[in-house]
This record gives C-alpha cells, sequence and structure tokens, in this order.
C-alpha cells in the first residue's frame, strides 16, 4: 500500500473508507463513493486511495481539510437525526448526500449579498484559510457568484478605480512610454 494511502486511512480511523473526493478532500466509504459518482464530477470526483494514483494537491487539500472540518462548514445547519447512520437504508443515504454536496443545504447562510460573498471569498483568500473558503465558495451559487469572479481588490477593480478618480495617471503612463520609445533605448 502507499504510504500515502496509509496515511489517510489512519487519518480516518477506518479501513473501509478507501476513496476520496478530491474536489473538496473528503474521504468516503464505498457505499457513499457510489452515490458521489452519480453526481457527477462536478460535485464529487472520486478516486480510489488503494488503486489510483493522487496528485500532491489533492493529498494535501485532503490533509488540511479533512472530514471533520468540511463537515462544520457543510453540515453547520444539518437538522438533528438527519445524518445518516450505518442503519440507514441506501436512499436515506442518497438523499443526505445529494442534499448536503449539490444543494449545499446545511450550510449556515452568512452572506445576503453577492458583494459579501466576494468580499469573504477574498478574505478567505488573503488568510489562507481553507475552512472559510470552504464557505463562501458554498455559499456562492444561491448568490448567482462565480468564485472565478474578479475579487472585490482584483487588479482589474483597482484599474476601474484608478480610470474614475486620476484619468491623468493614464495619460501620463502613455506619455512616458512615448517618451521611451522616441528615446531610442532598447533593452
Ligand atoms: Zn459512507
Amino acid at each position: 500500500m502507499h504510504y500515502q494511502t496509509t496515511f489517510l486511512i489512519q487519518l480516518f480511523f477506518s479501513a473501509d473508507a478507501t476513496w476520496l473526493s478530491t474536489n473538496y478532500g473528503v474521504i468516503v466509504c464505498i457505499e457513499c463513493s457510489g452515490i458521489h459518482r452519480e453526481m457527477g464530477v462536478h460535485i464529487s470526483k472520486i478516486q480510489s486511495l488503494t488503486l489510483d494514483r493522487i496528485g500532491t494537491s489533492q493529498l494535501l487539500v485532503a490533509r488540511v481539510m479533512s472530514n471533520e472540518g468540511f463537515n462544520r462548514v457543510a453540515e453547520a445547519n444539518c437538522p438533528e437525526g438527519a445524518r445518516p447512520g450505518p442503519s440507514s437504508s441506501m436512499e436515506e443515504r442518497k438523499a443526505f448526500i445529494r442534499a448536503k454536496y449539490e444543494e449545499r443545504r446545511f450550510v449556515a447562510p452568512l452572506c445576503v449579498s453577492p458583494r459579501e460573498v466576494l468580499a469573504d471569498l477574498e478574505q478567505a483568500i488573503d488568510s489562507h484559510n481553507i475552512f472559510d473558503l470552504l464557505q463562501a465558495a458554498s455559499e456562492a451559487p444561491a448568490h448567482g457568484v462565480d468564485i472565478a469572479d474578479p475579487l472585490p481588490s482584483s487588479v482589474s477593480a483597482r484599474r476601474c478605480i484608478i480610470d474614475d478618480f486620476f484619468p491623468s495617471y493614464v495619460e501620463v503612463t502613455v506619455m512616458d512610454a512615448q517618451a521611451t520609445s522616441t528615446g531610442g533605448v532598447s533593452e
């Protein structure tokens, strides 16, 4: 067995859970892995910890995330008793997993606007907090936010501010560029 695999299985304390959803770095059992596969790779891409060679970045995400950390965000608003147990039927598991991963039904709604989602997203990136990042990304679809959208302080956003308040800045830059090009300086 691969050493990385051994590490991750030990992390989960169960030899049954040998499947990794690489989208979020969550480890699942074989029954749940089938349900994850049905949702499609855009929701959950399942790889085997024992049979597949998992990429380093995916292992790193799994290591930082952990199931417990993921569930703190993804099940924050999960009603008492809603979580399936060992005796739950396949249908009950399926309904829960789809609600949790596809609908993000149990995520606490912390943001009230797309602007707030983007601000939280940026803050999570700046503070290197994967759980805040997960929270913002989980709230994004409900607000019509794409996590690839420009962040509030991105270069293009800053340029808009500069253009609005300092229109001469652009002219100065152009003049400098012309002065340089006519000066015959080559590099
Ligand atoms: Zn399971």
